[in-house]
């Protein structure tokens, strides 16, 4: 059992800042993520695009900004359960949570808020039989480890940045790597079109399209596919098979937990700290409504703020907190470090 002060369903811009926030507050944070990797949006759809409404950055790249909230939070020690969706939420007797994820591991707490988001990213699945068979014996929605990969033979599939991406990062780990398209155009960064093509002209990249695969073979795990190429199929062997087809977002399980729901969203009362219909649990960045919401970054940042306050005042009833600025606290970081600015001294000069 996972134990922590703020659990965060969701380890987005949102869910990131709050463990900065809580931290402040001397709140231990953990987060949950569907995906394998902290950022939500910013990492997963658009790492290498600017972002231009960021308070005190005129531009920044939006997987650099997931890099610098992950760094802004490192000193208040988060834990993080990657790769699993938060499926169920139990609350105890004493007002405290217990939330499992779809492979099991669980987490308690006093505060769950929730920065899920658009919901939880659930990989589009390639139509074919018998997929769940293969699925995690040789067929993978996510590269969650490259090294996995290494020195065996694996087919990507797919026509955009993660496929183009993926396919070029495993070049120089497997032992074969096959980049299957259903057309011969890629819809991604032109530097890494150009990078797929110069290594499939140095022959570390097998390049089939326009294509598509039509069959998986296996006995319990991935052994071979059938492809079709303009007409014509034939037998691909391969200890992989990557289909990289892009993520949808579903508010997924999260529906069910007896929240009050408005049009794909969870309803919170932003006269006051972004709580739900039910005490403890609070729902912050793009997973909630009220009225005049702004999907934006930097709400969410001004959300998770003021849910930590409320956050303190549960976790620590009837104590009052006095808000302090950093320049003038500094920062205790639960690894031991500390930050501060400059004292002043009173030394006479001479
Ligand atoms: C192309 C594009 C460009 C954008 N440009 C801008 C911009 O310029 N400025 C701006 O302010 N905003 C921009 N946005 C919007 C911005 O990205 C979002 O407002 C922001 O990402 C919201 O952050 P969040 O942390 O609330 O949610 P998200 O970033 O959506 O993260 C939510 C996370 O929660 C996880 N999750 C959800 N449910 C579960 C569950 N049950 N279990 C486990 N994990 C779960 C998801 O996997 C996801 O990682 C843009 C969005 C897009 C798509």
């Amino acid at each position: 059992m996972i134990k922590t002060d703020i659990l965060i369903i969701g380890a987005g811009p949102t869910g990131l800042f709050t463990v900065f926030e809580a931290g402040l507050l001397k709140l231990k944070c953990h987060l949950i993520d569907a995906l394998p990797q902290p950022g939500g949006q910013c990492s997963e759809i658009y790492p290498k695009k600017p972002i231009y409404d960021i308070p005190g950055f005129p531009e920044v790249l939006a997987g650099d900004l997931t890099k610098n909230l992950v760094e802004q939070g490192k000193q208040f020690e988060p834990g993080f359960t990657l790769g699993e969706r938060a499926e169920t939420i139990d609350k105890l007797e004493d007002g405290t949570f217990i939330v499992t994820t779809n492979k099991g591991t669980k987490h308690h707490a006093p505060v769950v808020a929730i920065a899920g988001g658009l919901g939880s990213f659930e990989p589009r699945k390639p139509g074919l039989d018998n997929l769940d068979i293969y699925e995690d014996n040789g067929l993978e929605y996510f590269i969650k480890d490259p090294e996995v990969y290494r020195n065996k033979r694996v087919v990507i599939s797919g026509g955009g940045d993660s496929a183009l991406d993926w396919s070029i990062f495993l070049a120089d780990v497997a032992s074969e790597v096959t980049l299957i398209h259903r057309r011969n155009e890629f819809r991604g960064a032109l530097d890494s079109v150009e990078k797929v093509s110069e290594l499939k002209n140095l022959g570390k990249i097998n390049l089939i399209t326009p294509a598509e695969v039509t069959e998986l073979h296996g006995d319990g795990k991935i052994e071979a596919l059938t492809v079709s190429k303009e007409g014509e199929e034939f037998r691909l062997e391969t200890d992989h098979f990557i289909p990289l087809f892009g993520l949808s977002p579903k508010l997924g399980p999260i529906g069910d937990w007896g929240l009050e729901i408005e049009k794909n969203a969870i309803k919170v009362d932003n006269s006051l700290n972004y709580q739900t219909n039910i005490p403890g649990i609070f729902a912050i960045g793009d997973v909630n409504t009220y009225p005049e919401k702004l999907k934006l970054i930097l709400c969410g940042f001004h959300e998770a703020t003021l849910m930590c306050q409320a956050a303190y005042r549960i976790i620590n009833p009837g104590k009052k907190y006095v808000l302090k600025y950093t320049t003038v606290s500094g920062i205790d970081g639960f690894d031991g470090s500390r930050k501060e600015a400059p004292k002043a001294v009173v030394q006479s000069i001479q």
